[in-house]
């Protein structure tokens, strides 16, 4: 506990405050570069809390930098606020209902990853202060996590040049190290542009884009055969051409995720999606224009960061739930299947435990299972600098991500004990990292290594700009 303990009475003394903050995020839920409130709340307690603030990080209105501390290495933490829509949902309750009608919610917990990292930095900065040890902490606050890939611009843009090591957590049904296991991801549009015409005059006269969406989309459900068994295509319309099928459809817009275990792969898989877009509109007689809006990298493990957080987890123990926790998520288990639940235990790698609602205990670190993930943005911060994540317990084992069930569990006592666990994990694995220089310099030497067997190329092309939201007049 010798690396622990200097830590823990600094989280305790900020914890309140920022339990508040996490609280006040889920009630303001904002999606996609449009965390305005979100962001000014960060930033109003890193001010209150004695930090140096740079706000518009990257030219990003919903993004800020706070820093404490002097010389010595320089330790990021990385904090999340951004909601996802359509996820609006009543608190402490385990049935769905709206909050807000088809409003948004916190439904991947982003309210209490943004908060326990600003935990962790409030802590770290008293502690170097009252140690007078020379080191920077800085809590990132990071937008747009969902599809936004904020992070990943904010990598482009040199934000992370300077920085020694990084640590974020994810909140989630189990208490592990998150595991080198997300996917590469890039959004893609493509818009067929054809010529109009009255559908059943003069059909000969048309040039349908909608057709060209369909063909496309057949022609790479043809190719899901012959692509890697790991890698993921997904599709969405968001312009099918109007609502008159009797008008040829003159313009038509499908936007596409594609996603592999690593660059080279997903490069190479978005290469064939767009000879195959090409393929529609050559059949359709219509042009295509393809657009990438956002991408992100896979995440680049760092094994000596990893073994010095894991060792703090299994000091700590894991998250202490009381009964009044357990009552509820048995609730929010009511609401899961079977195979939610089971699937949460092979994810973590472990064998399934019966009459278990929450994870009250530490994952063994790198167990096989693993399995494949989502996507994070916190992937291109690890090819900038050796990086480590904790995934820490706040809902019922089984919730799947991006539910009704998270948005609902969001605020709970549950929810606000793994969030303080949480900043324990990071402030003591970066008071290590302070305090340690042979294991930064180990993992400085892992990243060095891993980067040689393999370049970082970043995944958003050069002209892409991330999709700002304009502020919201005031109310
Ligand atoms: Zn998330």
């Amino acid at each position: 506990m010798q690396n622990i303990e200097p830590i823990l009475p600094h989280i305790d003394s900020h914890r309140d405050d920022l339990i508040v903050l996490s609280d006040n995020v889920w009630g303001m839920p904002e999606t996609l570069y449009a965390e305005y409130r979100s962001c000014a709340e960060h930033t109003a307690v890193l001010r209150a809390k004695g930090f140096r603030v740079t706000e518009a990080l990257a030219g990003i209105p919903t993004a800020v930098l706070g820093e404490a501390g002097e010389g010595g290495p320089v330790i990021a933490i990385l904090g999340e606020y951004d909601a996802l829509p359509g996820l609006s949902q009543v608190a402490n309750i385990a049935e769905p209902k709206e909050l807000v009608s088809g409003g948004a919610g916190h439904g991947c917990g982003h309210n209490l990853l943004g908060s326990a990292a600003l935990l962790a930095a409030c802590a770290l900065k008293d502690w170097l202060a009252e140690t007078g040890t020379p080191g920077r902490v800085r809590y990132y606050g990071c937008p747009a996590e969902e599809g936004g890939a904020a992070k990943a611009f904010m990598v482009r843009d040199g934000c992370f040049d300077d920085v020694d090591a990084a640590i974020s957590w994810h909140p989630g049904g189990m208490t592990q190290i998150f595991g080198a296991h997300s996917l590469a991801n890039t959004r893609i549009d493509f818009t067929f542009t054809g010529r109009t015409s009255h559908a059943a005059a003069s059909p000969h006269l048309g040039r349908s884009a909608l057709d060209a969406v369909e063909l496309m989309n057949v022609g790479v459900n043809y190719m899901r055969e012959h692509m890697p068994s790991s890698a993921r295509i997904h599709y969405a319309y968001l312009d099918a051409g109007g609502t008159a099928p009797n008008v040829v459809q003159g313009t038509a817009k499908v936007r596409y995720t594609v996603r592999a275990t690593d660059l080279p792969g997903m490069l190479a898989l978005i290469e064939r999606v767009r000879k195959i877009a090409q393929g529609a509109a050559l059949m359709t007689e219509t042009t295509v224009r393809p657009q990438v809006i956002s991408a992100v990298s896979n995440l680049l493990g760092n094994t000596p960061l990893e073994e010095a957080m894991q060792s703090v987890m299994d000091g700590l123990g894991g998250v202490e739930f009381d009964e009044a926790d357990r009552a509820y998520a048995w609730q929010i288990q009511a609401t899961l299947s079977a195979d939610d639940i089971a699937s949460s235990y092979q994810r973590a790698g472990i064998e399934p435990r019966v009459g278990e609602p929450l994870c009250d205990y530490v994952v063994p670190r790198d167990p096989r299972g693993g399995g494949i993930m989502g996507s994070t943005d916190v992937a291109d911060v690890s090819w900038a600098v050796p990086t480590v994540q904790a995934r820490v317990a706040t809902v019922a084992i089984g919730t799947p991500g991006h539910t009704w069930q998270i948005t609902a569990q969001g605020k709970a006592p549950a929810a606000h004990k793994g969030m303080t666990y949480a900043a324990q994990v990071m402030g003591a694995t970066a008071r290590m990292l302070f305090t340690d220089e042979v294991l930064l310099a180990r993992a400085r030497k892992d990243h060095r290594d891993r980067l040689e067997r393999q370049p970082y190329v970043c995944p958003i092309p050069d002209d892409v700009k991330p999709p700002l939201q304009p502020r919201p007049a005031a109310e």
